[in-house]
């Protein structure tokens, strides 16, 4: 990832606020405002034509460059996964609230985190925190099959319906605390985390397969890294990659 690529925190409500606290993000308010007239999509162009502009200089700009990564994203309508208040805002560069006080992601970090798990279509994945289901349905695009853990039911039964316009036949739904993993369907070929954990849960750990990838944000509340974890028959290795802020993975191994 570029070293400046500025990651929009998933933080809920007060999302500008939540990104002027966080003590890394050294950039001043008018900073910031630019950065964003200047990645996110014109709102005079279409749905289509505003994602396609956010493919080009959200992510491929940005160092996104897996083709298939890159297909998924033009191909799933952002504007289906924000609340009708928000649908204007759907190809803002940033996280975006959604209901119960959660957000949907940053279209990079959704790339970016989708990229790193290196899919071909033949996986079976596991996804904690389903919340809008956008990043389950760029995963559904990319794997054989999702399995998607959120522990607020209001939420999954609304992702369950986009998904369901959306097209998406080939994701499972649950309900309960993801930070148990969900050890029925398990093991995974790979594992993505969209809530921030105080240290990679080792639940998840043992529900990867042998060559398998998860990707977690580690770390306090309001700021985190992203860690890839691999997994092969002799270790497990962990490598930290980029800062993020997501809400937290609320759990027994979690927060
Ligand atoms: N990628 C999602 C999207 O594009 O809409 C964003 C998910 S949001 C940042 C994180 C989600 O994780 C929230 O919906 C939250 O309720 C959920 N969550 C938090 N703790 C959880 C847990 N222990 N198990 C399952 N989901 C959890």
């Amino acid at each position: 990832m570029s070293p400046s690529r500025v990651i929009l925190p998933d933080l809920a409500c007060a999302i500008d606020s939540d990104v002027k606290r966080i003590p890394d993000f050294k950039l001043s308010e008018s900073t910031m405002s630019d950065h964003w007239l200047r990645t996110s999509a014109p709102k005079e162009m279409s749905f289509e034509e505003q994602r396609e502009w956010m493919v080009r200089n959200q992510l491929e700009a940005w160092g996104i460059a897996d083709a298939r990564v890159l297909d998924a994203m033009r191909r799933v309508p952002r504007e289906l996964f924000v609340p009708d208040a928000e649908r204007s805002a759907a190809y803002y560069d940033g996280a975006l609230p959604i209901d119960e006080g959660q957000t949907i992601s940053q279209p990079f970090v959704v790339a970016y985190m989708t990229e790193k798990l290196r899919l071909d279509r033949h996986e079976r994945v596991l996804e904690i925190g389903t919340g809008s289901g956008y990043q389950t349905a760029v995963l559904s695009l990319l794997a054989a099959e999702v399995y998607t853990v959120e522990r607020i039911a209001r939420l999954s039964r609304q992702a369950q319906e986009t998904l369901a316009r959306f097209g998406a036949g080939n994701v499972h739904f649950h309900v309960g605390d993801g930070s148990l993993g969900w050890p029925k369907h398990g093991p995974y070929d790979a594992i993505l985390v969209t809530c921030a954990a105080p240290a990679v849960p080792q639940p998840l750990v043992r529900q990867l397969a042998v060559g398998g990838r998860m990707i977690v944000p580690v770390g306090p509340r309001g700021y985190q890294d992203l860690v890839l974890v691999c997994k092969t028959d002799r270790e497990v290795t962990q490598e930290r990659l980029s800062p993020v802020a997501f809400v937290p993975l609320i759990g027994e191994h979690g927060w």
